[in-house]
């Protein structure tokens, strides 16, 4: 099935002006895209370019933004710093300043680097993530890029080369010893990055050893990926998409449930035939594709936009999972939605679609102490308030009890919220998870005036 067009073509910050599109650029948006891939990473391919960007509606086009860097992403001064640095600064100095910007962007949000990876023998356990009871992220070397690189991307640090700030494992073997000795653990999560950047042999070692008969607790194997939206591809035309389906079905036939969590951030990524074409040969696997995304603004603030998302997906056979908001990290303070915008557009899209729709949850922060979805605003002897729960946690008694915080119009993120009715603190500040040696919070989660946006990495730890 494949042709020349449709082999995989990407464009970086070296190769992009040779895009038949980057003349449709004005010079102040070429030069933003040049100077802000210094410090963020980009990259965009030929189907990207030819099919999901609408040309005639730059630079607002939804696509568009969640793909080209915009001049607003950082600081003037950042920004003017970086421009200059086009034009002759030495290397040195160039280096320092990238790095800089980078450390100020909160490069390891909600310490997933530094809390949540599992140690047997007190060695951390490289590539590997363990948050929730029940699952456990695993990151493949081989996965650690995706088909292009969306603008407010959380997982950034892993694209720019802050070596140190790469979480990555280069086989599947550390994961299947630790999961032998977890019984608990029912989920495996391969995520990246995107892992189906790699053909289907290199992904098949890493998911067939997890077939064995000694896992049969693992019941779910969840694929993280954006191919789905970026090069649909891969499920269709690729040279090695039909053993990329066989291999799916080799999955379920062994037992599990394999999940594609299906990251759309757009309806637009819906519309063409080969992404619509992509969604019917992996659910004809017996694998299910679940769409999920954080709401960002400049790319899918209107309900509307969600309603048609959820909407399309469930005609195809995917189910609505997450919306998500906007993570503390990267250029933030460009793509974040306050938390109470975020509700009114979550409900908003929510009353507008079938219950078959409305397996969809959010809007949802993947904070620290876990999953938190904003349920309501509401008054409450005499306040108004966030009601919120946790719908994950790193101690599964949290898991679906309300709570509420003081309303804040401005509140972007958890940190940022107090709790409601003159209380000093959360309930779960003070509560410590059996076994576990301690709750880490970040600094001054509400004892101290709000972190400003960029700058909230400091964690403490609350021990029992
Ligand atoms: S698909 Fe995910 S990991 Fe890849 S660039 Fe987008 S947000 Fe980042």
């Amino acid at each position: 099935m494949s042709s020349q067009e449709d082999r995989f073509k990407p464009y970086t910050r070296n190769s992009i002006k040779n895009a038949p599109q980057w003349k449709f650029l004005d010079t102040d948006q070429q030069q933003a895209v040049l100077a802000i891939s210094q410090v963020l990473p980009f990259r965009v391919n030929a189907y990207v370019l030819d099919e999901l960007i609408d040309w005639s509606n730059i630079p607002d086009d939804p696509i568009f933004r969640l793909t080209f860097p915009h001049r607003d992403m950082l600081p003037s001064a950042e920004y003017e710093a970086l421009c200059s640095l086009e034009s002759g600064e030495s290397r040195e100095t160039g280096a320092a300043l990238v790095r800089n910007i980078r450390l100020g962007m909160n490069p390891h949000p909600a310490g997933q680097l530094t809390h949540n990876v599992p140690h047997v023998n007190g060695v951390p356990i490289k590539g590997l993530q363990h948050k929730y009871k029940e699952t456990v992220l695993f990151f493949p070397s081989a996965g650690q890029t995706c088909h292009a690189y969306c603008t407010f991307c959380f997982r950034w640090p892993q694209f720019v080369g802050m070596s140190e700030l790469k979480f990555d494992a280069k086989d599947a073997a550390s994961l299947v010893d630790y999961l032998k000795e977890q019984p608990h653990v029912t989920d495996v999560l391969i995520t990246g990055g995107d892992p189906m950047v790699m053909n289907t042999k290199s992904l098949a070692g890493y998911i067939e050893p997890l077939l064995i008969p000694e896992l049969s607790h693992i019941q779910n194997i969840r694929i993280g990926t954006k191919s789905v939206a970026y090069w649909p591809q891969r499920f269709v035309s690729d040279a090695d998409a039909d053993d990329l389906l066989r291999l799916f079905e080799k999955v379920v036939k062994a037992g599990k449930n394999l999940a594609l969590m299906g990251h759309y951030n757009h309806p637009a990524e819906l519309r063409t035939p080969i992404a619509q074409l992509a969604v019917r040969r992996i659910v004809a696997t017996g694998a299910t594709l679940r769409l999920q995304a954080p709401l960002i603004r400049h790319i899918n603030e209107n309900p509307q936009d969600w309603a048609e998302l959820w909407t399309t997906g469930v005609k195809l056979g995917a189910i609505p999972y997450y919306m998500f908001i906007e993570r503390d990290t990267g250029p933030r303070n460009y793509f974040e939605v306050p938390l109470a915008q975020a509700y009114e557009i979550f409900r908003k899209a929510y009353q507008q679609v079938s219950g078959l729709a409305r397996t969809v949850r959010g809007p949802s922060m993947s904070a620290h102490p876990g999953k938190v979805v904003i349920d309501g605003i509401v008054e409450l002897g005499g306040e108004k308030v966030f009601a919120l729960q946790f719908l994950q946690a790193r101690n599964p008694d949290w898991v679906r009890r309300p709570f509420y915080a003081r309303y804040d119009a401005q509140a972007t993120w958890f940190d940022q919220l107090r709790p409601a009715f003159a209380e000093d603190k959360f309930f779960f500040e003070d509560d410590v998870p059996p076994g576990h040696p301690g709750i880490l919070l970040p600094t001054g989660l509400h004892h101290a005036p709000a972190p400003s946006a960029r700058h909230a990495t400091d964690l403490i730890a609350v021990t029992s």
